[in-house]
C-alpha cells in the first residue's frame, strides 16, 4: 500500500485477529463482495498477537449460553463449521470431547446446565455413571458426569493463516504495523487516518473505504472514541477480565476435557483442564478484573488453583505445578452483572451505513469466528441495499 497517494478501498477491516480474518475470509468468498476491493488492517508486527494469541483453543459446544443469544447461536453453528473448515484447510484439530464433572454440592447446578445444552440444540451429549467415568478417566473424581461428544481444540494460529491464505488468494491486501488513528463519515463512506508503525517515527496518512469493519478485539471501543460524530454514550462499557493458565509438571492423566460445573462464579467456567494439541495439560483460566493490560501471572494464585481442581483430580499438589500465561477477555457486562452477549452492529441508524462495530467478542468468539463473519457479511448486505 502506497503512503504517498491515498488509495481507495471498498471494504477495510481493522484488527488482524481470528474474528477480522474471519470476516476478511467470507468477504473474499461472498458471491458480491468477493470481487470487492479488501483491505485488512494489523497494528502489530504480526497477525494473531492480541486476544487470539492467548485462548484455550477450545472448540466450544455451546452449553452456557442462553438459547437465543448470538454467542448460542454462533457457537453451535460455528462447532460444526470449524470442523469441517478444519477438514478442507488442513489446520490441525482433536475432537477430544469434554466431561462436565460435579460434587454433591453441585446436582443442581448440574442439571440445570444439561439441560441448558439440550435446549440449545448442542449434539453429542450424553450423561456417564460413575463406573464409565472410571473406565474413561480413572483419575477424576465426581458424583455426576456428562460427556460433551463436539467439543475439541484447535490450533488457532494455523486457523487464521488459513483464513489469510483465502484472502491473499482472492487478490485482496493484508498490512502490518498500520494503525488506525480515527475515522471520519465522508459523503460515501469514511476517511481513515493511519499511521505506519514501521517507521520509528510513525508516518501518518490516509485512505478511504466504502464499508469499515472495527473488529479491533480489546481496542474496538478506544477506535470507536476516534469516528468523528459517534455519540460517546453509545460506546458499551469495556471490563478486562484477565485469565491465568498454570502447566503441569507430570505426565499427562486425561484423555478428555474435563470442567467443574459453574456454579460458584457465573462469568467464568471455572477452573478447568484442557490439554493442547501437543497433549500438555495446563489448568485454568481463572477471572479477575484489571483495570490495566498485563499479563503476568501470580504464583500465590497456586494454592487457589489447586484448592479449585482437587474438587474433580483430588491427587493434585502445589508442587505439581508449573508458571504458565495469562489472556484477557473484552467483557461486556450486563445490568445485572453478568457476561453479556456478543455486540455486532451496522450504524446506519446514526447515518453511518457501511461500518459495522464488533463489541465483547470473548470466549467463545473462536469458536464462533466463521458465523460471526457470515454475520457481517449479511449485515453489510443489507445496509447496502445490495
Ligand atoms: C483467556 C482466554 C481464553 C479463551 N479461550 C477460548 C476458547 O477456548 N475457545 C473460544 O472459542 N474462545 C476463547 N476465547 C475467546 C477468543 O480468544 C476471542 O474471542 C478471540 O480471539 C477474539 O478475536 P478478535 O479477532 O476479536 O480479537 P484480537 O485477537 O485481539 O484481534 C484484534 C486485533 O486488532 C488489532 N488492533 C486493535 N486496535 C487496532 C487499530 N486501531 N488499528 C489496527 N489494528 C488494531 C490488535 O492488535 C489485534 O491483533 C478466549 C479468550 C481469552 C482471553
Amino acid at each position: 500500500m502506497s503512503q504517498s497517494s491515498r488509495e481507495d478501498f471498498d471494504i477495510t477491516i481493522i484488527g488482524a485477529g481470528v474474528v477480522g480474518l474471519a470476516i476478511a475470509a467470507s468477504l473474499s468468498n461472498h458471491k458480491t463482495f468477493g470481487s470487492s476491493k479488501i483491505l485488512v488492517l494489523e497494528s502489530k508486527e504480526a497477525f494473531g498477537t492480541g486476544v487470539s494469541s492467548r485462548s484455550s483453543e477450545v472448540i466450544h459446544a455451546g452449553l452456557y449460553y442462553p438459547r437465543n443469544s448470538l454467542k448460542t447461536k454462533m457457537c453451535v453453528r460455528g462447532n460444526r463449521l470449524l470442523y469441517e473448515h478444519c477438514n478442507r484447510f488442513g489446520v490441525p484439530y482433536k475432537k477430544l470431547g469434554k466431561l462436565v464433572v460435579a460434587n454433591k454440592d453441585e446436582l443442581d447446578d448440574f442439571e440445570a446446565l444439561i439441560s441448558n445444552a439440550w435446549d440449545n440444540g448442542v449434539s453429542g451429549i450424553k450423561r456417564l455413571s460413575k463406573s464409565e467415568l472410571r473406565s474413561i478417566e480413572p483419575s477424576v473424581c465426581a458424583e455426576e458426569v456428562f460427556i460433551s461428544r463436539s467439543t475439541g481444540i484447535v490450533d488457532s494460529h494455523s486457523l487464521m493463516k488459513s483464513f489469510l491464505y483465502q484472502l491473499s488468494h482472492h487478490g485482496h491486501t493484508y498490512v502490518e504495523r498500520t494503525e488506525a488513528i480515527s475515522i471520519e463519515p465522508i459523503g460515501n463512506g469514511f476517511e481513515l487516518n493511519l499511521h505506519d508503525c514501521s517507521k520509528k517515527k510513525p508516518e501518518p496518512f490516509c485512505i478511504t473505504s466504502r464499508s469499515v469493519i472495527n473488529a479491533a478485539g480489546m481496542g474496538a471501543q478506544k477506535l470507536t472514541s476516534q469516528i468523528i460524530g459517534y455519540p460517546a454514550a453509545k460506546i458499551p462499557p469495556q471490563k478486562l477480565a484477565k485469565g491465568c493458565y498454570f502447566g503441569y509438571k507430570k505426565k499427562n492423566p486425561f484423555n478428555h476435557l474435563i470442567y467443574p460445573v459453574t456454579s460458584k462464579n457465573p462469568n467464568s467456567l471455572g477452573i478447568h483442564a484442557t490439554i493442547d494439541l501437543g497433549g500438555q495439560l495446563k489448568f485454568g483460566p481463572d477471572i479477575e478484573y484489571v483495570s490495566i493490560e498485563s499479563y503476568d501471572v501470580a504464583e500465590s494464585k497456586k494454592e487457589i488453583f489447586v484448592q479449585a481442581i482437587k474438587d474433580y483430580f483430588p491427587s493434585i499438589k502445589v508442587e505439581h505445578l508449573t508458571t504458565g500465561y495469562a489472556g484477557i477477555r473484552p467483557k461486556l457486562v450486563s445490568q445485572t452483572g453478568s457476561s453479556a452477549d456478543f455486540l455486532i452492529q451496522e450504524e446506519s441508524s446514526i447515518q453511518m451505513k457501511g461500518l459495522v462495530q464488533l463489541f465483547g467478542i470473548e470466549s467463545p468468539g473462536l469458536t464462533s469466528c466463521i458465523p460471526i463473519g457470515e454475520y457481517v457479511c449479511d449485515l453489510l448486505e443489507k445496509s447496502l441495499e445490495l
